[in-house]
């Protein structure tokens, strides 16, 4: 057991401080924020300066971090474009990826995932967009929410039925993913305006109204995609636990940078106490949230995922991120509630809801316990 990071790791983890120092400032977040406005410019910048080294997910993995460390919606948003490759590179076709799964990698196109619906994201096998089979091609009919660059991605994953359920307890069978392009013919997608947190993200509703998909863009086979779409969870997880990972650290460097302020210092020399409690806490978290989180994705990166870890990771980095925005917040006080400590705060809470919402990250873990009871 090692729990060094390697050099391939500090080698990403520099670069995307460098990135982060050079490019991101606190005028481009609150813009991107306030004017719900997603950086375009520094998703360019991070392509021209080969920020993200798809061959090593480790890599990924603490660029993620180091980035949502410095700023969480400008952090997301330049790591969101590739969201959903994980389906072509596992179960796509040579020639989608080639079609499509390279253009991302190269940074030439933006893709998305659309499995939400308006009736609700956790109970995926409830989804009603259909794809009908027509010939050479299938016809989608339905629609998406809340879908990451739905305004922006040149092509989407989506999840389809394509057959009935055989029984009313094999819901998830009959579901099939493919590759839609936006510029079909009857696809829409709308803005959605308003949110708590990560504005700076792009997020819409999308409508299929009898959206021709030639057949070959279907993805593997024909109703496997629940599957696919759950084997991709289990990896996308792995990165919003980074994500938390790194809005936790932000949080706390920023309360450590208040707490070094001489005000915070009482008259025997000494931090306040619950300040110094307050720094304890949040940094104990971070680590157990790490050790957590490395451990998911080491099962993960060696071909052997863990789905209990993962959750366990997901959810308790979700929520140590959630805490830590929220303690250096209420422990700055006035500062914590007007400056960019209160935009991390809204920023944290889309992380327990998106990828399976802590509820749905709670239940595989315990289902699973309960199934491998006696195993280790
Ligand atoms: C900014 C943003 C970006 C997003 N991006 C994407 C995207 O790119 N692609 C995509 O497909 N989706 C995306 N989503 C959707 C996200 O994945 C869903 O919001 C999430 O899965 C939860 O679904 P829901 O909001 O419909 O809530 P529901 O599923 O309706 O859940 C509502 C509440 O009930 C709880 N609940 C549900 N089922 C159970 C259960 N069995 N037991 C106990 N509690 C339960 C949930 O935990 C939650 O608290 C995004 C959402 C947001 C806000």
């Amino acid at each position: 057991m090692d729990f060094e990071i390697t050099e391939d790791m500090k080698d990403a983890i520099s670069k995307a401080r460098a990135f982060a120092n050079k490019y991101f400032n606190e005028e481009l977040a609150a813009k991107s924020d306030s004017m719900e406005k997603f950086p375009m410019e520094l998703v360019e910048l991070s392509r021209k300066e080969n920020l993200l080294d798809y061959s090593n997910p480790w890599k990924v993995l603490v660029t993620i971090e180091e980035l949502c460390r410095r700023d969480p919606g400008l952090g997301i948003s330049v790591t969101i474009p590739a969201f959903g490759s994980e389906v072509l590179m596992l179960f796509g076709s040579d020639k989608l990826k080639e079609k499509y799964l390279n253009q991302v990698v190269a940074g030439k196109a933006i893709m998305g995932l659309g499995v939400t619906e308006p009736g609700g994201g956790s109970d995926v096998a409830n989804i009603k967009t259909e794809a009908r089979r027509e010939g050479d091609h299938y016809v989608l009919n339905g629609g998406k929410m809340f879908i990451s660059n739905g305004q922006i991605a040149d092509f989407f994953i989506v999840l389809a039925r394509t057959s009935p359920p055989p029984s009313p307890d094999k819901k998830h069978r009959g579901m099939s993913v493919f590759v839609v392009e936006s510029k079909s013919k009857g696809f829409t997608a709308n803005k959605l305006h308003g949110k708590l947190g990560v504005r700076a993200t792009n997020t819409a509703e999308l409508i299929f109204d009898n959206v021709e998909v030639p057949a070959e863009n279907l993805v593997g086979e024909e109703g496997k995609g629940f599957y696919y779409i759950m084997t991709f969870f289990n990896i996308s997880r792995i990165y919003v636990a980074a994500q938390g990972l790194g809005i936790a650290q932000g949080a706390l460097d920023r309360l450590m940078d208040f707490a070094s302020k001489s005000n915070n210092i009482n008259d025997a020399g000494e931090l306040k106490e619950g300040i110094q409690f307050a720094i304890a806490e949040v940094a104990t978290r971070i680590e157990a949230a790490r050790n957590l989180t490395y451990k998911a994705a080491s099962f993960l990166f060696n071909f052997n995922p863990n789905p209990v870890v993962t959750s366990m990771a997901k959810y308790y980095a979700a929520e140590t991120a959630v805490y830590a925005a929220k303690t250096a917040m209420e422990i700055t006080g006035v500062t914590g509630l007007s400056t960019e400590l209160e935009r991390f705060y809204r920023d944290s809470k889309i992380l327990e809801i998106w990828e399976g919402t802590s509820e749905v990250e709670k239940l595989i873990i315990s289902r699973m316990m309960m199934k491998n009871q006696g195993g280790n």
